[in-house]
């Protein structure tokens, strides 16, 4: 349709392109998982730049994770050179925090002032109430109030004040402020909300389906109807209601913006023809997209089915997983899968890295991670919680920021090993060994990022406050990622392990509730997000039998599993399997 740019958008297909070179004013980009939307983003901005004469500092993208907005910065680095380093591409809550900065006088803070973490929130709301319970009980209340932007229970709105108060007085900003700080003045100052508009004049947010009642009211501030904001998402995969998103913002887009061009891609370039029919079927009962296409672009791997396995017990769920991965390392034929169809394609190269084993529950990875362990196999693992509420971090980043300015140490990565050599000589030793397993296991997950941002210590500083664990994953190292299902959103890896699958654990249900309807729609589209992020191998396991939450249960294959009819699966890794791994030997089962 147009001939500039076209080296640029060469890579891209029809649709995607469509959207890509797109002008100016609303954009809805619908479509479901592995069908570019991200990558088509990246090269809209890259065209805008390039093609369109927009100016890099005028562009504002808003991705979910850290790590999504690094990728994306990289990707772009690579597109269009030196000029996006003046780009903004960030996360809601950092980009809430630049605003807090510029105006830190508006809210009552100091031009440094601090962010708290959980645990100095429950202090906080615990000296305002004076019960450290009750502050228990009630912080997460308040903090669901504040995202959506009401209080209905007046307990919870006088705790809120008394606590706000507080924090202030403490000089702090809390998580919830970062976002909900800047849309109250906004909000409440036209002039401020024009100058932010004039700075960003184009916007685009990537998962918009996970967007909550703040973070959209933020974003309504910066775009009004008629601006140049482009949105991404796939209803299907909206996995954070639990924090507050509402997969509604995404469906009333076009209510919102009613001059929006709306563009659907349809061709998955990530899974398998297997993969993807199961996924779809899987997702069916409660798709949030009416007559949903999406067709494999690549038929390669085509004739692989899924995996699945039953082990007795979770331990023998862990045992398969290794010895899997065993086999496929030694680029040995599939001996559960029949070879034909295990071609060769599908198992070469494989490496550690191309790994994923998937969960839904933290807990669930301690079989696995003892296995791995046993085998001798590299990993690395991340959830989606807060990383400065990861056990250890804290103190290091305390001491941290404490050592840095008066050692001037070298570099990031120096002052993190000082700093928890500190507090692990300050650790007692007795019966402390757990406690200096939790903080080696910190330092672990920090080095990649104090890596990554060499002498910038103010970067590595809103890197542990602003980021979740899993923006510590590189995805580069030689590991095994074993990932919470929601922190593998927006991921891909040619070989995926989907654990516990079974009923009570994926749809989750904790003993004794029971889920409505939406609950369990939301579960259902987690197991969709899960199966999609495999490329060309995807194994489904589960056990008969579980010790879970201190108890063992009996368990029921998930009933998710129905999508997976011998069409597109077959039951693999029998438990008699004779067969001893390759090169070492584990104790399994
Ligand atoms: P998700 O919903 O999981 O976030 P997505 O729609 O954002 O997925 P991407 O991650 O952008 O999908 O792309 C999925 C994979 O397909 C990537 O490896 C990407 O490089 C590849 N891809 C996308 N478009 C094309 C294309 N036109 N040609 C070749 N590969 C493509
Ligand atoms: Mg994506």
């Amino acid at each position: 349709e147009e001939s500039t740019g076209s080296t640029l958008l060469a890579g891209l297909d029809p649709a995607q392109r469509e959207a890509a070179a797109a002008g100016g004013g609303p954009l809805l980009i619908i479509a479901g998982p592995g069908t570019g939307k991200t990558r088509t983003l990246t090269h809209r901005i890259a065209h805008l730049l390039t093609e369109q004469g927009v100016p890099a500092r005028q562009c504002l993208a808003i991705t979910f994770t850290r790590r999504a907005a690094k990728e994306m910065t990289d990707r772009l680095h690579g597109l269009v050179g030196r000029e996006s380093a003046a780009l903004t591409v960030t996360t809601f809550h950092s980009f809430g925090l630049s605003i807090v900065r510029e105006q830190h006088w508006r809210f009552g803070l100091s031009a440094d002032f601090g962010v708290a973490d959980a645990e100095r929130q429950l202090e906080i709301l615990a000296e305002a109430l004076g019960d450290g319970r009750a502050a228990r009980r009630m912080l997460p209340d308040i903090s669901r109030a504040r995202r959506d932007g009401e209080a209905d229970d007046a307990e919870v709105a006088k705790a809120m004040e008394s606590y706000l108060r507080r924090l202030r007085e403490a000089d702090l900003a809390d998580f919830d402020d970062l976002v909900a700080l800047p849309v109250a003045a906004l909000e409440s100052d036209p002039e401020l909300a024009a100058v932010y508009r004039d700075r960003y004049r184009w916007i685009s947010v990537d998962e918009y389906q996970d967007i909550d009642a703040v973070q959209y009211r933020l974003l309504r501030m910066l775009a009004p109807p008629e601006a140049n904001l482009t949105v991404i998402g796939d209803p299907d995969q909206a996995i954070y209601r639990f924090r507050g998103s509402d997969v509604g913002f995404f469906l009333r887009f076009h209510a919102d913006y009613p001059s929006a061009r709306v563009v659907h891609l349809t061709r998955n370039y990530r899974s398998g023809a297997h993969i993807l029919t199961a996924a779809m079927r899987a997702v069916e009962p409660t798709t949030l997209v009416a007559d949903r296409v999406l067709v494999p672009a690549d038929r390669r791997a085509e004739a692989v089915k899924i995996g699945v396995h039953e082990a007795s017990n979770e331990h023998a769920e862990a045992g398969f997983i290794t010895r899997t991965i065993d086999q496929l390392l030694g680029g040995s034929s599939f001996h559960s899968l029949d070879t034909e169809r295990a071609s060769a394609e599908a198992t070469e190269g494989i490496g550690f890295s191309d790994i994923a084993v998937l969960y839904r529950t933290s807990a669930q990875a301690r079989p696995i991670v003892d296995a791995l362990t046993r085998a001798d196999y590299p990993f690395q693992r991340h959830s989606h919680d807060r990383l400065i509420d990861r056990a250890g971090v804290r103190e290091i980043l305390d001491e941290f920021g404490y050592a840095s300015p008066a050692s001037k140490a070298p570099d990031v990565r120096a002052g993190l090993q000082r700093a928890a050599e500190i507090v692990l000589n300050r650790a007692p030793h007795a019966g402390q060994e757990g406690r200096a397993a939790e903080l080696y296991s910190a330092v672990e997950l920090l080095t990649p990022l104090a890596v990554e941002c060499g002498s910038n210590v103010e970067r590595f500083r809103h890197e542990l406050l602003l980021g979740a664990e899993v923006d510590a994953l590189d995805p580069r190292a030689e590991r095994i990622s074993l990932l919470t299902l929601h922190a593998a959103k927006g991921l891909e890896f040619p070989v995926v392990f989907l654990a516990g699958c079974e009923e009570g654990l994926l749809p989750l249900r904790w003993p004794g509730t029971e889920l409505d309807d939406a609950e369990l729609a939301e579960e259902r589209r987690l197991f969709f997000v899960g199966m999609t992020r495999a490329q060309r191998l995807l194994f489904v396991t589960g056990a008969r039998e579980r010790t879970w939450q201190g108890q063992q249960r009996d368990c029921k294959p998930s009933s998710f599993l129905q999508a997976l009819d011998s069409s597109v699966s077959e039951r693999v890794g029998a438990e008699d399997n004779r067969r001893t791994p390759r090169s070492r030997q584990l104790t399994l089962i």
